[in-house]
């Protein structure tokens, strides 16, 4: 059977790290690290996200805020806030949780963020930054990634590398990351709905980063034997045995594709726990002003 690569307890060590370093920073004078979340409207899976960020908080040491919105708030009022947490002082790094209503322009809402408070990497600037390797937030999903890829000793240098998805969130970056020379210098490829030849694409991967959003889409044929397979997906399926209504379910098909793989992450349990784990990451990095010091 493949290495499991386990998001949570990495995740769970690394917040522990944190912690440590906060206490060290509190005990010099300086104050604790904060985190504020804009929360717009009451969407279940957001709703989730958050709490777990707060808790997140929580575990590291950090003060945090959460500011939620009615869905029906105005772009100009949610433009307003964000201007205001820009100014306080005493908050290190926000984010905005998305998706948001149809009626606010997201990229307008990102772009508004002061780029050294986006601790979800999103602003042109931080995305630009990463794309020719200068300091910068990188976003917090493919950050994640390769953090657990490093912490399980997989070596990405010189590897072929498939990342399935183009979004903006987490395919480009993933991409961005594993191609540059100080972080994941792989040889990479992305894949997505228009590209021919998925399969074989796919089975060409040292490393098969898979974030499209379509349950069970990698199936083994996919895969080639030893490779390491990272599942990003996290699609609410519903399902009757469950209290919630519903399963989470990954990109690939796991029962297919463990037997292939040299190591694989599991869904739950395993991209996810990583990406608030690197959001807490970056917000200790703006507390710290590492990479935009006065
Ligand atoms: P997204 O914005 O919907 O982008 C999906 C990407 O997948 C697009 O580039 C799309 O191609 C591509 N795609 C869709 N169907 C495809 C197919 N059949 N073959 C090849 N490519 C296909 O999604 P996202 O925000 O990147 O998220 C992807 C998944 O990761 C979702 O399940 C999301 O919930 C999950 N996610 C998880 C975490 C975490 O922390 N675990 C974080 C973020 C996202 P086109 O560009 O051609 O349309």
């Amino acid at each position: 059977m493949p290495t499991l690569i386990d998001g949570k307890a990495t995740a769970t060590q690394i917040k522990a790290e944190i912690a440590q370093q906060v206490e060290a920073l509190v005990a010099a004078g300086h104050k604790r690290p904060h985190l504020a979340a804009i929360l717009v409207g009451n969407d279940g899976g957001s709703e989730t996200y958050v709490r777990n960020k707060v808790l997140a908080c929580e575990a590291c040491g950090f003060e945090s805020t959460l500011i939620r919105f009615e869905d029906t708030v105005s772009e100009a009022e949610l433009l307003s806030k964000i201007d205001e947490l820009n100014h306080d002082a005493r908050i290190d790094g926000f984010i905005v949780q998305l998706p948001l209503p149809r009626h606010i322009d997201r990229q307008k809402v990102i772009e508004s963020i002061d780029h050294r408070k986006d601790v979800d990497g999103f602003h042109p600037i931080n995305v630009g930054r990463l794309a020719i390797g200068l300091p910068c937030f990188i976003s917090a999903t493919p950050l994640g990634i390769l953090t657990l890829l490093r912490r399980y000793g997989i070596t990405t240098a010189g590897r072929k590398c498939v990342v399935v998805g183009r979004s903006n969130i987490v395919g480009k970056p993933m991409v961005q990351l594993m191609l540059q020379k100080e972080h994941g210098n792989a040889t990479v490829t992305c894949v997505h709905s228009h590209t021919k030849n998925l399969t074989s694409e796919c089975r060409e991967a040292d490393i098969l980063i898979a974030a499209i959003g379509r349950p069970g889409y990698i199936t083994a044929d996919m895969v080639k034997p030893g490779a390491t397979v990272i599942d990003v997906g996290t699609t609410r399926v519903p399902d009757a045995s469950r209290p919630s209504g519903f399963r989470l379910s990954g990109d690939v098909d796991f029962e297919s594709v463990a037997p292939v793989a040299g190591a694989i992450t599991p869904v739950p349990g395993g991209v996810g726990p990583m990406t608030i784990c690197m959001l807490m990451l970056n917000t200790l990095a703006a507390a710290q002003k590492t990479y935009y010091p006065d």
